[in-house]
């Protein structure tokens, strides 16, 4: 069953299967299926459906050629244990939003994706990735047996994809993160992680230098030629892997679903999300849910100081050259926003001869996207920013209005609701958690005005001590644990390392 192809051409015509076990495509794109939306989730008896039986529906319509009970099996073996609460992605009542912007009658919700094994919501697709992963399989006569995923991570996709992978069968894991510009709570998860299969690497550079490396490294012949002959070939755990993106479509169902059974909404309402955004994986899957005929009103990109995205969606111009900002939400300081691709094919109605030119743009610098497509982006995704003052005010007023604590990604998500005013239709407005605040204690414990000692571990201290909340004990246990992992590398010697770890495998 051939349905997906690159972004950029569709010579190439692969099974879901396939996709999933390539990552990217070999000409760069991203691979997309011209039948997204073609079925679409019966969304009669929703309310009535758990996590599991919306997760089996939605993947066995975007991935058509696993079989049923192949799904059934990932979908249980990826939350039957692994997150700690029942609706694992629960949706929790906010009293109110600070801000100008007016909210209609859509009350504010927070939906909590951070409950799975590394606190941050990558967990939500990255427990599910090596299941489908595992049920690919190298058909052609002579390809590579084992797969190594290698992955830059702005912080938190690392972690999620070393508990994901770690011992998987078939698989080793290569995880590069940029020095410096990460957590020491998110370091140090990374650091210590078990497992044979595993490499994790500091490099001189920051996140997009990384991710660029690690595109080069999957598009380098010759060292494909060389794994290859080793039987190893290379995928992607990035958010540019279908095999990511989809399982976070379950959640916009599953968020709907909620708020039906609490009586919150009628069926047919309109829901707005609000997603804090950095590669565009998260709230590119909200895309997908509303063409699958989820009623969403709209989708709001919500951005930190790296704004470009604010700046592309209210100019039409994306323009990569620019200052780059390390701020306290690290996974969103991001310039090249991958999965804007998928989204441009989209709304461009298949147009792979413009996506591949305005990507070539953008390698020299910047692109600009014609007017009515401009028009049509802007009807589907609404947008705003959150500088570093903005998201200490927005932990600090979530904790004095609601009683509840925010991360620092998710502040720009509550921030931003607070400044983009509610569309006429929506009868509730849903920010995305993205992260448990436990991951950026400094950040939180410092924007409540509370006294940080030195010491992360003892700022979670603090944290839990000032608001009655307990840390998650896989973050508090950190710091009892071994540091295993210790390389550091320049952005050319990431191949080499990638070589290495592969002849361990
Ligand atoms: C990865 C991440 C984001 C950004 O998600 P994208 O899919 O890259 O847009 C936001 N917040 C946190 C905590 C993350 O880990």
């Amino acid at each position: 069953m051939a349905t997906y192809h690159s972004t950029r051409s569709r010579t190439a015509q692969l099974s879901a299967k396939e996709a999933i076990r390539r990552g990217i495509a070999p000409d760069g794109g991203l691979y997309v299926s011209d039948e997204l939306g073609q079925s679409k989730i019966d969304l009669e008896g929703l309310a009535n459906k758990d996590y599991f039986e919306l997760a089996r529906e939605v993947l066995g319509t975007l991935l058509p050629d696993y079989s049923a009970d192949e799904i059934a099996a990932c979908v249980d073996e990826a939350y039957g244990s692994s997150f700690a609460s029942d609706e694992v992605t629960p949706v929790v009542d906010l009293k109110g939003v600070a801000g100008e912007a007016d909210q209609g009658n859509a009350p504010a919700y927070v939906m909590e994706l951070w409950h799975g094994p590394t606190s941050a919501f990558k967990d939500v697709a990255l427990q599910m990735l090596p299941r489908l992963m595992a049920r690919t399989s190298a058909n052609a006569e002579g390809a590579a047996d084992k797969i190594m995923i290698v992955t830059a991570t702005s912080g938190d996709t690392g972690k999620a994809a070393l508990a994901g992978f770690a011992d998987a069968p078939g698989c080793g894991i290569t995880v590069f993160y940029p020095e410096g510009k990460v957590s020491r709570v998110q370091e140090l998860q990374m650091s210590t992680q078990e497992g044979a299969n595993v490499s994790v690497c500091a490099v001189r550079g920051n996140f997009d230098d990384a991710q660029s490396a690690v595109k080069r490294i999957f598009a380098d012949r010759e060292l494909a030629d060389r794994l290859a002959a080793a039987g190893v070939q290379l995928s992607s755990a990035n958010s540019i892997n279908v095999g990511r993106l989809v399982p976070q479509v379950v959640y916009y169902f599953a968020a709907y679903a909620q708020l039906l059974r609490a009586g919150k909404i009628q069926p047919g309402d309109a829901v707005e999300f609000c997603v804090p955004t950095g590669n565009f994986g998260d709230i590119l899957a909200g895309y997908y849910a509303q063409r699958l005929d989820l009623p969403v009103a709209k989708l709001i990109v919500a951005s930190d100081k790296n704004n470009v995205l604010f700046d592309f969606l209210t100019t039409g111009t994306y323009d990569r050259q620019r200052p780059f900002y390390t701020t306290t939400s690290p996974s969103m300081d991001i310039l090249i926003s991958s999965n804007l691709e998928r989204m441009l094919y989209y709304l461009a109605d298949g147009d792979c001869e413009l996506v591949a030119g305005l990507m070539t743009q953008l390698a020299q610098g910047s692109y600009n996207v014609p007017a009515e497509l401009l028009a049509k982006i802007q009807a589907v995704f609404g947008c705003g920013w959150a500088d570093e003052d903005q998201v200490a005010a927005a932990i600090k007023d979530c904790w004095d209005r609601n009683g509840y604590l925010i991360d620092p990604h998710t502040a720009c998500g509550y921030h931003v609701l607070g400044q983009v005013p509610a569309a006429s239709d929506a009868k509730a407005r849903v920010v995305l958690s993205t992260a448990s605040p436990y991951k950026f204690p400094r950040a939180v414990a410092g924007s409540l005005g509370l006294f940080c000692p030195p010491d992360d571990f003892a700022c979670m201290k603090v944290l839990e001590k000032a608001t009655g909340t307990v840390a998650p004990a896989q973050l508090s246990e950190l710091q009892q644990k071994p540091v295993l992992h210790d390389a550091v590398v320049d952005i050319d010697g990431m191949g080499g390392f990638v070589e290495q770890a592969a002849a361990k495998l």
